[in-house]
């Protein structure tokens, strides 16, 4: 039953007894660098059909055990998420928003035929990390610790059906400030030969498989200079989608954001969202729609679209320079420190951080 589901777990703590030393810590915090280095314990779950959600535990860091004949190394029954933890300058640590993507994994769980995680248990998984390995949530500016939960597919058949064992596994990783020395705009690539979701596809869910399919075409970016690929819509080629890893906006100069509806083939960024709603608080008109490719071309040549910039988790806001493909460029404008972009940019890592009201409540301290 439902109720069954969300009582709280008792997790079976098991405290790593070679955890590193507050010496080693310290060094990989003060160059943390993103996703090479982890905490020293992991919280896991496993899921049955039988049993539903049962042996909640958090133990040393440590290699998985896996069947070779595992459904998830074969057919990639597997999703994800990605959030953070910030450090305030208090000392207090705190997650932005954990919920919305509790809600996201459930989303990705029904299109990939995986068992939906009740919200109250992605939380209180996040709570078990950020309590016994707080000591790894870094304090200087920009950096925080990421998080990464993910579900897989551990049963051992090599039928094409849905896994009737499952394991949902939390790991983190400390993160350090994704741009040094300011914020960088970046230049991106048009993939012209690569889609990465059509309709009634995988692109709202958040899955390794989307990722794998983006792999070529930033192969391609860059060769290119590019350090992002933008992906159009699969069917006419025509509309602007988003990048490998974040959400697309553009700015006109009279005060309107645009960005594509989110209508099954993008994933529903939780920043996107976020600066939505902090766009709108401010009285600017948001639009969430189709947006072409000759709309972003046009808007740039006749001076209308004055910003353009790319969102998500990892590098927050940044200022998209130029969109290059095989036989064309548009150079947006520059971004200037008077920008809406970086005034956003502002306003969302100040409330992440602390250091602005938090009027939506989208922060949780732990
Ligand atoms: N699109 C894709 C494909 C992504 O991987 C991400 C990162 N999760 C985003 C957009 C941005 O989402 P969020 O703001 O929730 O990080």
């Amino acid at each position: 039953t439902t109720e069954a589901a969300t009582a709280p777990l008792q997790f079976l703590r098991q405290r790593n007894l070679q955890a590193k030393s507050d010496a080693e810590r310290e060094a990989i915090l003060a160059d943390p660098g993103f996703g090479q280095h982890f905490t020293d314990h992991m919280v896991d779950l496993c899921w049955s059909e039988k049993g539903g959600w049962h042996r909640p535990r958090v133990r040393p860091y440590g290699p998985l055990s896996i069947d070779p004949a595992a459904a998830v190394l074969h057919y990639a029954q597997e999703i994800f998420e990605g959030l953070k933890a910030y450090r305030h300058a208090d000392g207090s640590v705190w997650t932005f928003r954990a919920e919305q993507n509790a809600l996201r994994l459930q989303r990705s769980a029904r299109r990939l035929a995986l068992p939906e995680l009740p919200v109250a248990h992605f939380l209180q998984s996040i709570e078990e990390i950020l309590t016994i390995d707080e000591a790894w949530v870094p304090g200087a500016p920009e950096t925080s610790l990421y998080l990464r939960p993910f579900m897989w597919a551990k049963e051992a058949f090599l039928g094409v059906r849905p896994a009737r064992k499952v394991e949902y596994t939390l790991i983190a990783s400390p993160a350090g400030a994704y741009f040094t020395g300011g914020v960088e705009p970046v230049s991106i690539w048009l993939s012209s030969s690569y889609s990465r979701a059509g309709e009634g596809g995988m692109g709202a869910a958040k899955t390794g498989g989307n990722y794998a399919a983006s792999l070529l075409p930033q192969q391609e970016a860059y060769a290119n200079g590019c350090s992002q690929v933008l992906f159009l819509d699969a069917l006419e080629h025509r509309y602007v989608e988003e990048l490998g890893g974040m959400n697309v906006f553009l700015v006109y100069g009279d005060g309107r954001l645009v960005t594509p509806a989110t209508s099954g083939t993008i994933l529903e960024g939780i920043t996107r969202d976020s600066i939505i709603q902090l766009a709108k608080d401010r009285g600017l008109a948001v639009e969430e729609r189709q947006v072409s490719l000759d709309e972003w071309r046009e808007g740039v040549e006749s001076g209308a679209i004055t910003e353009v910039f790319a969102c998500g988790t990892a590098a927050v806001v940044t200022p998209i320079a130029e969109l290059k493909g095989a036989d064309f460029s548009i150079v947006n404008p520059a971004v200037g420190s008077d920008s809406l972009t970086l005034s956003l940019r502002e306003e969302l890592t100040g409330i992440q951080y602390g250091r602005v009201e938090d009027r939506h409540g989208w922060m949780t301290k732990v």
